[in-house]
């Protein structure tokens, strides 16, 4: 099975087009959370997700948006475009919101936004942080999301080492326990503004890293329409 691995796609469609249409053909869609927020379409990513079948679970924004977690802990940007989101989504959106579990467990594979030892809000950037998740993980390998950086953790001989995936990066999976970061389809944040994302291939047992250039500005344009903030919207050219 070819498995396109998204994460943090944060309401921006023109970026979750792009990067359909770039990972086609495959077999099926896990998302990672965090489908909206940030970006200006919420209702149309998530029909779009929707159509393609894609299973996942929810992220710290996901669950903002239909009220089931505090703001306080937002930066007033990111507050910002949450409460724009939760007055702005339909009750189809907030209904397959709601509907999406903390982690899930698929083929082998765990799925969780942040981390497994708490899926909604902690990144996981270090070996430290990765080393925890690692010790209570109960599948051979893990896709995490939240921090919109592609990264890898590998525990090998009871280290955890750390790689960084770029555009075409490919790694083997093997008995080795792996945490594996496809980084943001809608907001990267490693300073390459292109959408991330990964394409499993479970037969083969490999993982792509891919970046897909998208219409950054349509996107832009988008949320000036509808008055989200403005660092919010210059951030998206920078990949930061
Ligand atoms: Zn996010």
């Amino acid at each position: 099975m070819r498995i396109a691995v998204l994460s943090d796609i944060h309401g921006n469609l023109p970026a979750l087009d792009a990067v359909l249409e770039a990972l086609a053909p495959f077999d099926a869609v896990w998302q990672l959370g965090d489908v909206v927020g940030y970006g200006p379409e919420p209702d149309e990513v998530v029909a779009r997700l929707g159509d393609v079948g894609a299973t996942g679970v929810r992220g710290n924004h996901d669950a903002a948006a239909i009220g089931e977690l505090e703001t306080s802990a937002f930066n007033t940007d990111a507050r910002t475009a949450v409460l724009w989101t939760g007055t702005h989504i339909g009750a189809g959106t907030r209904r397959w919101l709601a509907a999406l579990p903390e982690t899930s467990s698929k083929d082998g594979f765990t799925l969780a936004h942040g981390s497994l030892r708490d899926p909604t809000w902690e990144y996981v950037l270090t070996t430290p942080a990765a080393r925890a998740s690692l010790a209570i993980l109960t599948t051979a390998h893990a896709f995490i999301g939240h921090t919109h950086v592609p990264l890898v953790f590998r525990e090998d001989d009871g280290l955890v080492e750390m790689l960084a995936p770029s555009d075409g990066s490919q790694l083997q999976l093997d008995g080795r326990r792996t945490l594996l970061n496809p980084g943001s389809v809608g907001q990267p944040r490693d300073g390459d503004p292109r959408a991330s994302a990964v394409l499993l291939d479970t037969g083969a047992g490999t993982v792509e890293w891919r970046r897909v250039p998208y219409d950054i500005a349509t996107t832009q344009a988008r949320m000036r329409a509808v008055g989200l903030p403005p660092r919010l919207v210059e951030r998206l050219e920078y990949g930061q």
